[in-house]
């Protein structure tokens, strides 16, 4: 290989994902800190995605669920992966963990991400505060929500009052598929993090919180017109609004973030969590956050902040969305000679070492964030 200069490494890699959820901030990210983008796209999506000057390439597949047979293709090449919702959405969790085209995050924590009861384990041990959990509807002393499992966007999920509702509403969910939890009360802030194993730093890149239908709209009719009309509020996500915490709550948020890396370590493999994560909280009116799910990658919700956000403005001079930060760790991993350590271990890295470093490695420079 003719020696390249350090900035001009990464465009030797590409940067690919599912065209969908927040490819394009990724794509977009990926291409400010120098990389060849790769959309894989489903017909409906191909001009969209090929109209935007950052997507360099689009492969169509006619369904998401197709992409695993793109692995073999995508491994001759020097492709990353950076995965987001639509890859737990549309492909199965075998699927997922079978291809070995190098992949940006650590497979081992979907184990623990996609099981609900496995999810409680770590963010309790990590001292986090859970809505009570129900197993019975004889149980049930409070108003609940029932979940589904998996990534739907909160589709089909079911708010219940006490143990009659649920036998009238509930009863024909098989009960492996979802979980029932106290309803919490209060304003839902979905946290998003970073956290860096090259620098061994965590990072809030940004906050939302969503907008969901029709549960969001409920308070725009007046109540007593609500009565004798059969409302069931539904929580499908339509999209997502900033919001900027208290910042005597901030302090809270990041320990909150340092924990569930720390106990990541512990029970997803020793190099545990890493990357893009979100928490998912609901804040009640005392300031406790209550956690209702942990994502291990990036959320939709960055997607307010292709820009950046008030926090990663704190951290950057310049616009730095999640998907950039991603394609940042990527790029400093390689100008480092450390892109084994972003990438999950399935990744068969054919990447060509000396190509990737020109020999030398360079250091990683930190966003001067607290180490944890
Ligand atoms: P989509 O490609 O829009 O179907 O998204 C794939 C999955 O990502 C969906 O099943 C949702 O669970 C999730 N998702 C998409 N957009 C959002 C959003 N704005 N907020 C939260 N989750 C989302
Ligand atoms: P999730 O799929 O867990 O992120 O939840 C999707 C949405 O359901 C949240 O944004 C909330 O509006 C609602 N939700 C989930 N869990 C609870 C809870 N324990 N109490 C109240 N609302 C909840």
């Amino acid at each position: 290989m003719s020696p390249k200069s350090s900035a001009q490494l990464p465009s030797l890699f590409t940067i690919a994902t599912l065209g969908s959820h927040s490819a394009l901030q990724i794509l977009k990210g990926a291409k400010d800190e120098g990389f060849h983008t790769l959309a894989v796209v489903t017909p409906l999506n191909e001009r969209l995605y090929s109209s935007f000057a950052f997507v360099d390439e689009v492969i169509v597949i006619p369904r998401y669920g197709d992409f695993p047979k793109l692995d073999k293709e995508l491994n001759k090449r020097k492709v990353i992966l950076v995965p987001h919702g639509s890859f737990v959405a549309y492909l199965s969790m075998e699927e997922h963990k079978k291809m070995t085209t190098p992949y940006f995050g650590n497979k081992s924590v979907l184990d623990w991400e996609a099981d609900r009861m496995r999810q409680r384990e770590w963010l309790t041990r990590a001292g986090l505060k859970m809505p009570r959990q129900f197993t019975k509807a004889s149980e049930i002393d409070r108003p609940v929500i029932v979940k589904l499992y998996g990534a739907h966007g909160g589709k089909g999920y079911l708010f219940v009052k006490n143990p009659d509702d649920f036998t009238a509403r509930a009863s024909h969910l098989l009960e492996q598929r979802y979980i029932m939890q106290e309803y919490v009360l209060g304003v839902p802030v979905y946290i998003h993090y970073f956290y860096s194993p090259l620098t061994g730093k965590l990072e809030i890149m940004s906050m939302d919180r969503r907008y969901e239908s029709n549960v969001d709209s409920l308070g725009r009719i007046p109540l007593a017109d609500q009565e004798g009309w059969d409302i069931q509020p539904s929580y499908v996500v339509i999209g997502n609004q900033p919001i900027s915490l208290r910042e005597s709550l901030l302090a809270e948020a990041f320990h909150m973030g340092e924990a569930v890396v720390r106990v990541s370590r512990e029970l997803c493999g020793e190099r545990g969590l890493f990357g893009a994560f979100c928490l998912e909280t609901i804040v009640t009116p005392e300031s406790d956050f209550f956690l209702m799910e942990i994502s291990a990658r990036i959320v939709a919700g960055t997607n307010l902040f292709i820009d950046g956000s008030p926090y990663s403005y704190l951290n950057y001079d310049e616009p730095m969305s999640t998907g950039r930060r991603i394609a940042r760790e990527l790029r400093n991993a390689l100008l480092s000679n450390s892109l084994d350590l972003v990438l999950d271990q399935s990744s068969r890295i054919q990447f060509d070492r000396s190509a990737a470093s020109n020999g030398e490695s360079v250091a990683v420079p930190g966003p001067g964030v607290p180490a944890n």
